[in-house]
């Protein structure tokens, strides 16, 4: 019923969905009075983002430090509590992203670089990604690019740097415990405006609402465009590693793919890893609640275990070797090093899934971030692929405020959409590819995919040119 009414109240004119809802409120409440909630609450603003994650804050930062855009009103709504900001001399987070250099290049371009720069994060070197029926590998160094692999930083030292800027924007506001409850947008952006409305009943009017609030974003709902979602009945299981005293010099990046999904480890110090383990949800939760120790052993194993090997795709993989004129040991396997504990209450999992909206704008209304796209961690591509949304948009925003539109335009808007839809789907339905071939040990795939990941290892132009695609180059 509940629902009922929500959807009900977005189909009504303007003006009176902030009854409908109050009214709505004060039955779920109990103590609320339509009149309580009186014209006064609701403030306008020139644009509103929806959802303070990573992408949207960082999108808050970078309209402020944009200066055709620094006379913009802007407010950041973010449903939960205050963020409670980083300590650098602090345990590491088990949420850290692989960032790329185009997103690094974001974070200077705002002033924000150098606070991560200040606190730590740790530059990837090497990456080696390999097979487990055959000895197909594919291996990267920073000296082929001139620049590091990626960075790995957590996802709250990118927030207390983006934050920071954002707190200290004349002409940004930010409010936490402010949850988006419905939204109406306009058919016309030229003479309506964008309104919405907060769980606890206060109102809102914008020319722009951005929706950064994430995979289940309320904005993209109300904007009524077609979703390609798939879940992929996995986990992705992070936790915080120590590689013990003898470690050291830990920047290489391993990937090895298991029937059940890729394991990862990305280096955060000398002596700690971050572990991305994406496999069934019934492993996950097992593998969550396993005793430290035989978590390790899990883990550990996870990396040598020999699987079954399909041998024409062994043997495929040993003559294509041959044909390049390398011997057997320029191609071997190299092993991570041992993992020898976990840190207390790192562990914890998360869904993991595809989703693509069909659009990212309407009249009125624009998409960032996981709000519009989702992808599986295996390339660490997701939050990568939100900031470059961020700068597309701030791009679109300061031209289309240069040539006189309307920030809501949605005539101008799509030249934000395109430049997004270039980037993220090649990208996209190549990660979405890659987990549906590695989601198989059938012979005749695993063959061809070994072929494809060696042909990619020995041809350097074109594993550079992946390489390029991942770092954002
Ligand atoms: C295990 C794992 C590992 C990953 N590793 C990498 C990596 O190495 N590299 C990489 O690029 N990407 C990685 N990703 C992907 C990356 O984490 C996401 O793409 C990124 O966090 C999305 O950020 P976002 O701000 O768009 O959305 P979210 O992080 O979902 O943030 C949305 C925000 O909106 C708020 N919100 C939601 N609804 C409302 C509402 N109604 N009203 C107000 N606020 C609302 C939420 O509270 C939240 O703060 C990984 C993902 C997973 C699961």
């Amino acid at each position: 019923m509940l629902a009922f009414l929500r959807i009900r109240s977005v189909a009504l004119p303007a003006g009176n969905i902030r009854v409908l809802s109050s009214k709505l409120l004060s039955t779920k409440n109990g103590t609320d009075s339509i009149g309580s909630r009186s014209e006064s609450t609701k403030a306008h603003y020139d644009i509103i983002i929806g959802g303070g994650g990573l992408v949207g804050t960082t999108l808050a930062a970078a309209l402020s430090s944009n200066p055709t855009l620094a006379d913009k009103k802007v407010l950041l709504l973010e449903g939960a509590p205050e963020f409670k900001g980083f300590d650098p001399a602090g345990p590491y987070q088990n949420r850290v992203s692989a960032i790329n250099k185009n997103s690094i290049e974001l974070f200077k371009s705002i002033d924000a670089w150098s606070h991560i720069e200040a606190a730590r994060y740790k530059p990837v070197k090497q990456m080696q990604v390999w097979e487990s029926n055959t000895d197909a590998l594919i291996q990267f160094q920073h000296d082929n690019f001139a620049s590091d692999v990626a960075c790995i930083i957590e996802n709250d030292l990118i927030l207390d740097a983006v934050y920071a800027k954002v707190k200290d924007a004349p002409n940004v506001e930010i409010q936490n415990k402010a949850r988006i409850q419905c939204v109406r947008l306009p058919k016309d952006s030229q003479s309506q405006l964008s309104e919405l409305e907060l769980q606890d009943g206060r109102t809102f009017s914008c020319d722009l609402l951005i929706g950064a609030d994430g995979a289940n974003s309320v904005v993209r709902k109300e904007m009524g465009v077609d979703v390609f979602s798939l879940n992929y009945e996995r986990m992705g299981l992070v936790a915080t590693l120590d590689l013990g005293d003898d470690a050291c010099d830990n920047s290489v990046a391993w990937q090895r793919f298991l029937p059940t999904g890729p394991v990862a480890l990305l280096p955060l110090t000398d002596r700690l890893s971050s572990l991305v383990w994406s496999t069934t949800n019934e492993q996950a939760k097992k593998l969550q609640c396993l005793p430290p120790n035989e978590f390790v052993d899990a883990l550990n194993e996870a990396f040598c275990r020999q699987y079954p090997r399909v041998e024409l795709a062994d043997k495929a993989v040993q003559a294509l070797n041959t044909f390049f004129g390398h011997n057997a040991t320029q191609h071997q396997v190299q092993y991570p090093p041992k993992v020898c504990g976990v840190k207390e209450k790192s562990r914890a999992t998360f869904p993991l899934g595809f989703l693509h909206a069909s659009s990212y704008v309407c009249s009125g209304a624009a998409l960032v971030g996981d709000a519009a796209h989702r992808i599986h961690p295996l390339a660490g591509q997701g939050v990568n692929l939100g900031f470059s949304d961020v700068r597309y948009l701030v791009e679109c925003l300061a031209a289309g405020a240069y040539a006189g539109f309307k920030l809501g335009d949605k005539q101008h808007l799509i030249k934000y959409e395109r430049k997004c839809l270039k980037k993220n789907v090649p990208i996209m339905l190549g990660v979405h590819g890659l987990h549906t071939l590695y989601s198989t040990d059938f012979s005749p795939v695993v063959l061809f995919r070994s072929l494809g990941l060696q042909l990619t290892q020995n041809l350097p132009p074109i594993k550079n040119l992946f390489m390029r695609g991942a770092m954002g180059q």
